[in-house]
Formats: C-alpha cells, sequence, structure tokens
C-alpha cells in the first residue's frame, strides 16, 4: 500500500522517499510464510483506476465470482457472491502485485532504499533511526506504512501519547500450496473461493494465475484441534483426512511444508490519533490492522490513499488534512474491524448453517427482485463506495429483516416478497435517507 500512496504523492508534486525493511524483492528471493495471495475489491482497484494500474493489475488476477462451500462428505455448495458475474473479487499473488507496485513507484519518481529498516523516530529532531543509530535520514514529513507490527506507531506511543490496542486473536493460520495439474491446468473450479468450514477451524484456498492455488488453514494456537494439537506427520495427517478429505489429494506432499511455515497471527489494532501535528501520520494497517476474514485489510489501506489524495486535493498544509483524514476514516476503519471480526465465525461455522444459507439464499432473491431498495452488507464492503461505517449500520437492520422473513420457512423461493418490501421501506429506506446511501452502484 506504501508504493501506491508514495505514487499518488509523487504524482502531486512531492519528493518521495520510500524506506523498505527488505531487499528488493524484484531481485532477491523472499521467504515465504506470509500470505501469498489476496483478494482485491473495489475500493483496492479504484485506489490502483486512480495511479493509472487497475488494468494492468486486472491482468495479473484471476476473477473470483463466488463461494464454494465443501462439506465433511466433499458434497459442494456454491454461492454467488454479487448479483451479477460483473461484482467479483479479484485473486492476486501478493509477491506479484508488490512488485508491480514498486516499479510502478520508481516511474512515476519515487527514490525506494531496500533493506532501510526503520528502528525508531526522533520526532523533534524529524529524523527516522537505522542501524542502531549509526545512521538517520531527515524528514519533513513522515507517513508510516510499516504495517501492523508499525515502528512508527510505537514511537509515536511511547513519545507523543499515540494510544493502541493490539488485539490477538487465539486463531493462527499457516498457508499451504495446491499445485497445479497437468499443463498448469486447475484441479478445482478455477472461479471461486474454496472453504472447507468446520467450525472452530476451516481451510480456504484461492487461485492463483498459474493453476495453483493458495490454500491457508485457520485454528486455534492451542486446544483440542489446533496447531499446537498437530505435532507430527501422523497427527497431521489424520487430522486432514477427516476435516479436509477431499482436499488432501489435492495438497499433493504438504507434510514438509505445514512443518516449515511458521503459524501467522492475527490480530486487530486500533490506535488513535493517527498523525502528531502537521509532521507524521500513520496510514494502512500501521493505523488499522484487521483480522483477514473479510478480505478488506489492504482495500482498506487502499481506500485511505484515496481518501488522503482527496484532502490533499482540497487543502493545502498537511496541518488541515491529517486530523480530517483521521476523522473521515477513524469510524470507518472501526466498522471494518469488527466486521471481519464477526466474518471470522461466519467462515469457521455458519456457512455451514443451514438457517444461515436459507437466508443468504433469501437475501440473493431480495438483491434480484428488489434491488432498488435492498443490497446485501457484502455487496455495500466489497463492490461500493459506501462507507464501512454506514454498511455495517444498515447490516444491522438486515439481519433483523431477514431473520422475521426466513421464519418457518423451508424453502427460499417461498419467501414474500411482497412482505419483504414493505419491511425494508418500513426499516431500512429511511436509514439510506439518514445515511445519505446511494444503492446504485
Ligand atoms: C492471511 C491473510 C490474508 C489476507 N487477505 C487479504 C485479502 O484477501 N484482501 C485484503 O485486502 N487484505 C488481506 N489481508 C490484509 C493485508 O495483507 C494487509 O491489510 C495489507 O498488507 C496491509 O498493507 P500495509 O501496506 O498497510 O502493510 P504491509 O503489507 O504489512 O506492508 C508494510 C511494509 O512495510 C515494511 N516495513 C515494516 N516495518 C518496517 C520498518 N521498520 N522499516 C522499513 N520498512 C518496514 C514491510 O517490509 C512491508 O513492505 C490479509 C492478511 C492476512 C494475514
Amino acid at each position: 500500500m506504501g508504493c501506491v500512496l508514495a505514487t499518488l504523492l509523487a504524482n502531486r508534486g512531492h519528493s518521495v522517499e520510500l524506506f523498505e525493511k527488505r531487499p528488493d524483492m524484484r531481485r532477491a528471493q523472499i521467504g515465504g510464510g506470509r500470505s501469498i495471495n489476496l483478494v482485491l475489491t473495489n475500493r483496492g482497484l479504484s485506489a490502483l483506476e486512480r495511479v493509472g494500474l487497475r488494468e494492468q493489475v486486472l491482468e495479473l488476477t484471476v476473477p473470483v465470482l463466488g463461494r464454494m462451500m465443501h462439506d465433511l462428505h466433499g458434497e459442494l455448495t456454491y454461492q454467488p457472491y454479487g448479483k451479477d458475474d460483473s461484482e467479483c473479487n479479484y485473486s492476486v499473488s501478493r509477491g506479484m502485485l508488490n512488485e508491480f507496485l514498486l516499479t510502478a513507484a520508481e516511474e512515476a519518481g519515487v527514490a525506494i532504499e531496500f533493506n532501510a529498516a526503520v528502528e525508531d523516530v526522533d520526532f523533534d529532531r524529524r529524523r527516522l533511526i537505522f542501524e542502531e543509530g549509526r545512521r538517520s535520514a531527515e524528514f519533513d514529513v513522515l507517513i508510516g506504512t510499516d504495517g501492523a507490527p508499525s515502528v512508527v506507531r510505537k514511537a509515536l506511543v511511547e513519545k507523543k501519547g499515540l494510544e493502541e490496542s493490539v488485539d490477538f486473536m487465539d486463531w493462527g493460520y499457516k498457508e499451504l500450496l495446491f499445485p497445479s495439474g497437468p499443463d498448469d491446468s486447475y484441479l478445482l473450479e478455477k472461479n471461486a473461493l474454496h472453504i472447507w468450514p468446520r467450525g472452530s477451524h476451516f481451510l480456504m484456498a484461492l487461485a492463483n494465475l498459474d493453476g495453483s492455488f493458495t490454500g491457508t488453514v485457520y485454528m486455534p494456537q492451542t486446544g483440542p484441534d489446533s496447531f499446537e494439537s498437530i505435532d507430527d506427520q501422523e497427527s497431521l495427517l489424520a487430522f486432514f483426512e477427516r476435516h479436509y478429505g477431499d482436499a488432501t489429494p489435492l495438497l499433493g506432499d504438504f507434510v514438509d511444508t505445514f512443518f516449515e511455515h511458521p503459524v501467522g497471527t492475527l490480530g486487530t489494532v486500533r490506535s488513535a490519533p493517527w498523525y502528531w501535528e502537521d509532521k507524521v501520520l500513520l496510514v494502512g494497517d500501521a493505523a488499522h490492522g484487521i483480522v483477514p476474514f473479510f478480505g478488506q485489510g489492504l482495500n482498506s489501506g487502499f481506500e485511505d490513499c484515496l481518501v488522503l489524495d482527496d484532502l490533499l486535493a482540497q487543502h493545502e498544509d498537511f496541518a488541515q488534512v491529517f486530523p480530517r483524514f483521521f476523522n473521515a476514516r477513524k469510524p470507518n476503519t472501526e466498522a471494518i474491524a469488527d466486521m471481519a471480526l464477526e466474518n471470522a465465525r461466519e467462515m469457521g461455522e455458519k456457512v455451514a448453517n443451514p438457517t444461515f444459507l436459507l437466508k443468504k439464499k433469501v437475501e440473493s432473491l431480495l438483491e434480484k427482485h428488489l434491488g432498488d431498495i435492498y443490497r446485501s452488507r457484502y455487496a455495500m464492503v466489497m463492490y461500493s463506495h459506501i462507507p464501512y461505517a454506514a454498511a455495517y449500520a444498515v447490516g444491522k437492520r438486515q439481519k433483523e429483516i431477514l431473520a422475521t422473513l426466513a421464519e418457518g420457512l423451508d424453502r427460499a423461493q417461498d419467501v414474500d416478497l411482497e412482505r419483504a418490501r414493505q419491511l425494508i421501506e418500513e426499516k431500512l429506506v429511511p436509514l439510506y435517507d439518514e445515511l445519505d446511501l446511494n444503492l446504485e452502484f
């Protein structure tokens, strides 16, 4: 995300230097372990459009049109994501995206220094500190885009009284590769997010361009079915065969990879305010890291870039921009943080629950027949620019409406659409007016 922001700032005529602690990934092989693909949605794509890169990035992606659920017996259930195929998510390799954005930033005039790990910030002398103080670099304005474990945020906490909380989930994650088939063929449906929901843990897989899929298993760190309880080949294979039977043969020889990959931690970062005077600002995960269950961490960071760029177009100095940026983004990043935590339960447990599935089907019918007054929370988050806080507020009322409509219903197609229209007009339409929402997206 830092590269996109640096590009936007360079395009506005600022002289931008980017310090990156890792080596240049276009030249060095960087060890895996972190999520190697992710989904881009509308908010992220709009930021890429602003820097003229949307179409080129789309060429690096695989469209994901819906969710394919695998039950314990290997039976498949498919739910499309959007009202039609134009509403979809895009799976992209994290490495490819980073490499592409690094080059684009350089082409926009950003100077990038690699192997430059910022260790501390001397705010009063406006210097970044490297190599245990042996080296420093001066700044006029510093924007910390150094991710959830941000050194810039830590320095602001210690020296300037910024408030922060970092809440770790008891779940961790590991990535596993589903290799491609013969001639780079896809061995699972390519244009779907595959999910094996098993209550307290789940496996998911997203396609890469080369026929492979990146799988991610999410489960508790400790306890009965947990990373801790899987400590040798035998327990690993028994666990996978019991819970992910149809996926296991597709994972090839995954035992070594499983034990080599570290368990990733998942947490929510909340902080306030995200700025100090007109000198320092936090953006992206450094300010508001979230758990990955809505696929919005990077997308919301990209949306930060758009909001910041809009404010820079309106106001000359950073003293005006930084507080406005914080006030505009904070309620929305809080909302997506909460929705992402709620979704952890949905992905592990609820997607396999018949009542939940019935409500989802009813919701698709509402979107299809009453699309002028009803869009799902999922669509608002993924395919619109409706502020996250507004989507969250609308979503809460939608849950009540869906519960009322699904009561006593055996089949979604029997839903009473007249009653649905009445309920939506009574409970949702006034809220749209209050929140100034436009559902046409
Ligand atoms: C398993 C998983 C799946 C995810 N899936 C999705 C998804 O599908 N869609 C989505 O939108 N988001 C997803 N996310 C979230 C997404 O990865 C993050 O929100 C996003 O990467 C944050 O971008 P960022 O630029 O703020 O931080 P980062 O991506 O963490 O980048 C920070 C950069 O700063 C550098 N850096 C760090 N410290 C220093 C330092 N001290 N000095 C110099 N450089 C430093 C790092 O090397 C890195 O290049 C997922 C996250 C996880 C864990």
